[in-house]
């Protein structure tokens, strides 16, 4: 386990239950495991603590999820081309502490670092969606949570990827920053795991990723689960638009491409950095040192805060240019992208979230 935590607490219903064990068992000497009725009051935000979101990541909360496990992406709009992605929400924050982190934003009220023990009954909800649907589906773990930063604790991933291995047309997408990938070794994924990193350049690692694996490592990690029967795809996503990113990310892709052939990579997703101007406040407020967090910005159509459209536009089309040149058939998309900027940089009109789902999750 890489990430320290002052303390974990443990809902009394879940006390006796798998994952508690199974934490518990697994904790470092020293951290002390505190039984409650409630785990949503321990997730809630401390008063009088200065950064309430940074203590929050520091504090395991196991408990019961109250809500659906399953629903749509939350970056899906009606203004967005969209990869038709589920997101299956088995916790909430992250002990890693990135400056344009949403979750900043997004969870501020409950920073907890919940994880939830009832989890098993996300299968059930699968399942009735698979008897209703009409494509193979993509579900992430990765939204409001890296999808393995405490897996070494959890071992949630060892159920989810026996589960997929069992269902064709179902693909299970893990999203990481780590190198946390040991248990993921340990099991034959029978092609039904994929596993995605978020890559950025050393600049971006160093300046705004807090508690990351460097790239390399990211790299290092996806040509093990490679070879070990997995899926992998690439989050190029926020790409940040300082001066020079354009070299920067280019050399990010030599140095992938010289460890993981592009014809083994199912995707790759672009994304411009974003941000409502509640996160923006957030994010300055946070890491004021950041130079890459105080670049020129325009607020756009759909109320945040981006790089001027041509400037992401250059850089996207940059990227998507040295992706081309491996000439595989790895699938290029934009992340939270107007149907204008689609068709600008990649050259075709952005497919159906249906259309698009179906090909990620079936990966050709
Ligand atoms: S790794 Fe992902 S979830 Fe964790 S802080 Fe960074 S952006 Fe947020």
């Amino acid at each position: 386990m890489k990430f320290e935590l002052d303390a974990v607490y443990v809902e009394a219903a879940t006390r006796t239950g798998a994952l508690a064990r199974r934490v518990i068992a697994a904790l470092p000497p020293g951290v002390p495991v505190h039984e409650v009725a409630d785990g949503r009051a321990a997730a809630r935000a401390l008063p009088g603590v200065a950064d309430s979101f940074a203590a929050g990541k520091r504090r395991m909360v196991i408990m019961r999820r109250r809500a659906r496990f399953l629903m749509g992406c939350p970056a899906a709009a009606n203004e967005f081309a969209c990869c038709g992605y589920l997101v299956m929400e088995l916790a909430s924050n992250c002990p890693m502490d990135c400056g344009y982190c949403f979750l900043q934003e997004f969870v501020a009220d409950n920073p907890g670092f919940q994880v939830y023990a009832n989890y098993p009954d996300a299968f059930a909800e699968l399942d009735r969606i698979r008897a209703s649907a009409e494509r193979p589906i993509r579900i992430g773990t990765g939204e409001l949570a890296d999808s393995l930063a405490c897996d070494s604790l959890t071992g949630i991933s060892r159920d989810l990827i026996d589960y997929f291995a069992r269902r064709d047309d179902l693909t299970l997408e893990f999203k990481t920053k780590t190198d946390e990938i040991e248990n993921l070794l340990a099991i034959d994924p029978r092609g039904r795991t994929l596993v995605s990193w978020t890559l950025s350049p050393d600049r971006v690692y160093r300046s705004s990723e807090l508690g990351t694996a460097a790239p390399a490592a990211r790299i290092a990690a996806a040509r093990r689960v490679l070879a070990a029967g997995y899926r992998v795809g690439f989050h190029l996503d926020p790409i940040i638009a300082y001066e020079g990113a354009a070299g920067d990310y280019a050399a990010l892709l030599d140095e992938l491409f010289a460890s993981v052939p592009a014809a083994r990579i199912d995707f790759f997703s672009l994304g411009g950095l974003r941000m409502t101007p509640g996160l923006r406040a957030a994010a300055r407020r946070r890491f004021p040192r950041d130079p890459l967090l105080v670049g020129e910005e325009v607020l756009a159509p759909d109320g945040r805060y981006r790089a001027f459209a041509p400037l992401r536009m250059r850089l996207y089309a940059a990227l998507n240019e040295r992706i081309a040149r491996e000439r595989s058939a790895t699938k290029v998309y934009l992340c939270m992208e107007g149907a204008g900027m689609y068709r600008r940089v990649l050259g075709e009109a952005a497919p159906t979230p249906a259309a698009l789902g179906a090909r990620l999750a079936r990966g050709s």
